[in-house]
């Protein structure tokens, strides 16, 4: 079965949809089957995985909505060698629409049963914010991938997370936990961001990943030629990190 990964920050620009869509084409390297599902209504992972957002047929919108199936709304894209089920702004509109239905907050894990089979990894890139789209993650999720820049504020703000992602798994998913912290946009020169990253360690103990990606300016060309800077260019240093970090992932779930 599938193990699903939300991507997840309630920060916007820490590099959420930069590490999912670099996440899957890393572990589609290493030969897993990946499902990459947009829950923005930016549709920046869908862009940036080479799927135009304007011109889908059938999204995540759809399947929240429960007017499509995931078989039904997934497109494959090539280039990235993995499935895609994209989103677009339509999916703003969700948020309103689910209110008043039942099992709001249950719709994306409910859709997800029916093709986890599929694939060996689900990664969700979350919006900025604890929505009812996040909260649709959280719940279909057996884990949360947390990537984040090493600043000044860094702990507080995961600290916030990390009380969202407690209640969530004592009221509504008790497989939910913290896979890692990832540290992203990293700058060894930077004398600050190390003692961030070891406040980190001392904090959060082994949940801090050991793969750092470094802040790479090929990794932020690649999503205007839509794809992910792993595939864009396989030799940056952005990229190798990004594999790095896929075959990590492949090893820490075995001990899950
Ligand atoms: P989020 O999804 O959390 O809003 P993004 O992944 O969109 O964040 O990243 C925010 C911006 O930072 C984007 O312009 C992205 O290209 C850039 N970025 C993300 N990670 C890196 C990195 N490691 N090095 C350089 N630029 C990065
Ligand atoms: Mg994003």
């Amino acid at each position: 079965m599938a193990k699903i990964f939300c991507i997840a920050n309630q920060k916007g620009g820490v590099g959420k949809t930069t590490t999912t869509v670099n996440l899957s084409a890393g572990l589609a390297q290493v030969g897993q089957r990946v499902l990459m599902i947009d829950l923005d209504p930016q549709g920046n992972a869908t862009m940036g995985s080479g799927v135009d957002k304007r011109k889908l047929e059938l999204s995540v919108y759809d399947v929240l909505l429960e007017s499509s199936s995931i078989a039904e709304a997934r497109v494959r894209s090539e280039k990235c060698g993995y499935d895609v089920l994209g989103a677009n702004r339509e999916l703003a509109g969700a948020e309103i629409e689910l209110v008043g239905l039942e099992r709001r907050e249950k719709r994306l894990k409910q859709a997800l049963a029916a093709v986890e089979k599929d694939y060996d990894f689900v990664l969700i890139d979350c919006p900025p914010s604890l929505s009812m789209l996040t909260l649709n993650g959280l719940c279909a999720a057996h884990g949360v991938v947390v990537p984040m820049q090493c600043e000044y504020f860094a702990l507080e703000g995961v600290t916030d997370l990390v009380n969202t992602i407690k209640q969530v798994h004592a009221n509504l998913n008790k497989d939910l936990q913290i896979i890692g912290l990832l540290r992203v946009m990293f700058d060894p020169r930077i004398t600050l961001q190390q003692q961030v990253s070891e406040q980190l360690k001392g904090h959060f103990g082994d949940k801090v990943f050991n793969t750092l990606i470094p802040r790479n300016v090929r990794l932020a060309e690649a999503p205007s030629y839509g794809l992910p800077g792993v595939i864009f260019d396989p030799s940056s240093k952005g990229a190798q990190a990004f594999v790095a970090f896929a075959q990590e992932m492949v090893e820490r779930i075995k001990t899950m």
